[in-house]
């Protein structure tokens, strides 16, 4: 991933990254961190940045024009060694630009993760009294804070988001770091860990840690995160407690809620209002939307928690259809089963050579699996590491993955080993990762798709009797 720091001390952004984990994923290729000097791009000859604010104030501010020629540098310069681009106008551009501001929406692990998906972020770090309104409204696509209070650069806040963002690419992170259960996933703060001696000051680790037993272990690990989030972070708390109620309640209609029961559990999506059985979810990209309910009225009045422009609702409730049409523009892209795996142990896996697709291979998932169209989809959900291959040889068998939004599926067996185990083992692979993600397996299967409905009845998933519709922008659709 490329970090491309725009500041006026890039010694502070590159010193920052020259340190422990960050260095070592430096080295290793996993990031690359460019701190771009603004000064080098001021027309004055005094390399001047900065100046009186209009209307009168205490303070300088950041000028418009150094910002964004060293912002359009950034756009077409290429940190790690490739072709540079020759983009002349912010319009041509769409590379997610943050400006670390007070102002802007409170930093967290879930923008962190968001982030960690990108290829490539330009960070812009304002100081004095900040930069000049134009050319953030030109360039910035995000506006980040990292707490309620005011520092005297961008510098810190950015090293504090690269840090966060660049711990949950993969690798970054040794086998011995795990950024798995920590603080903030599921809105539970981490519970207290021990290490050797077995006493010290007369204090004992808890016994339930020395006992092996692993489903013990996990369960005080649960009780003393709730507890200590409950005490010291009351508010994470509260929506912890609310998220862990709606699932409850969407548990008693399984088959009808799973896309949100388990998007839910994996944190995929945060809860934005629910009244009892009824919910109404956001990815935590941010971009889509899902409904749950019983009736058309629950159906209507969650609406409401979507924004006009919003460019995909999932919901069950064929009322809501028509409305999406005329007052959001979104239309009916996909009508879908949904069937769901609603057991807690593992499924049996025959064929045991199940690895993760290879890139190389790319050709042979596009031509497989919905053509050219699919080729950017399929290449996005390699990169995201839940898309797999089962092997015969050394030759392709058969492939499988998590969709973007979380339903399992993306199957496809090939000809010559069709009735054979390939296709059931790549199903049960797929619920197995589900349920050690602590998901609800669940997938999706078009409405006119009768062999794949029956595929999974046979496997043991239960086949709900509710449709899902998938509804989109109409360009999407
Ligand atoms: N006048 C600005 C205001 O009141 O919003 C504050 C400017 S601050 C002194 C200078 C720069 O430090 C900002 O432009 C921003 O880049 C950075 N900064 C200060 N506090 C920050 C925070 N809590 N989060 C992110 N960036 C911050």
């Amino acid at each position: 991933m490329e970090f491309q720091v725009l500041t006026l001390f890039p010694e502070m952004i590159l010193e920052g990254c020259n340190n422990s984990i960050l260095k070592r994923a430096t080295e290793k290729g996993l990031i690359q961190v460019e701190a771009i000097n603004v000064r080098d791009y001021s027309l004055d000859k005094h390399g001047k940045v900065d100046d009186y604010t209009y209307g009168g104030g205490a303070g300088m501010l950041m000028q418009a024009q150094p910002v964004y020629d060293a912002w359009i540098h950034a756009v077409n310069a290429k940190p790690c060694g490739g072709e540079r681009n020759d983009v002349k106008t912010a319009e041509a551009s769409k590379v997610r630009t943050i400006y670390v501001t007070p102002q802007g929406r409170p930093f967290t692990q879930e923008m962190a993760k968001d982030f960690a998906k990108e290829e490539r972020l330009i960070f812009l770090c304002g100081h004095y009294e900040g930069i000049d309104e134009r050319v953030l409204e030109e360039v910035v696509t995000d506006q980040v804070s990292i707490g309620d209070y005011v520092l005297t650069g961008g510098e810190l806040p950015a090293l504090v988001m690269i840090d966060a963002i660049s711990r949950l690419i993969p690798g970054v992170l040794g086998s011995d770091e795990s950024a798995q259960t920590e603080s903030f996933e599921n809105d539970l703060l981490e519970y207290p860990q021990y290490s050797r001696p077995e006493v010290w000051h007369e204090k004992a680790v808890p016994e339930v840690l020395l006992s092996g037993d692993h489903k013990k272990i996990e369960l005080w690990r649960r009780e003393k995160a709730k507890e200590r989030t409950q005490k010291w972070r009351p508010d994470l708390y509260e929506k912890y407690a609310e998220r862990e109620k709606t699932i409850q309640c969407l548990m008693k209609h399984k088959k009808e809620n799973a896309y949100m029961i388990d998007s839910l559990l994996t944190g995929k999506a945060r809860l934005l209002h629910s009244e009892g059985d009824a919910a109404v979810a956001v990815s935590v990209a941010g971009n889509a939307y899902q409904i749950c309910c019983e009736t058309a009225e629950q159906g209507k009045r969650l609406l409401r928690y979507v924004p006009k422009e919003a460019r995909l609702v999932l919901h069950n409730c064929e009322a809501l259809n028509e409305i999406l049409q005329e007052e959001y523009g979104l239309k009916v892209g996909d009508e879908c089963y949904q069937s769901v795996y609603t057991q807690h142990v593992s499924m049996p896996i025959a064929h045991k050579d199940i690895r993760l697709y290879p890139m190389e291979a790319i050709d042979y998932a596009v031509e497989n699996y919905g053509g050219e169209r699919e080729r950017k989809y399929l290449i996005n959900r390699i990169q995201s590491g839940e898309f797999f291959a089962a092997y015969e040889g050394d030759e392709i068998a058969g492939f499988c993955g998590v969709h973007a939004g979380g339903s399992l599926g993306l199957l496809y067996v090939d000809p010559k080993y069709r009735r054979t185990s390939i296709g059931s083992s790549l199903a049960s692979y797929l619920v197995n990762l589900s349920l050690s993600r602590g998901g609800l397996p669940y997938a999706h299967i078009r409405i006119a798709n009768v062999a794949s409905i029956k595929m999974q009845e046979k496997m043991g998933l239960y086949v709900g009797n509710r449709t899902v519709f998938w509804t989109y922008r109409k360009e999407n659709a």
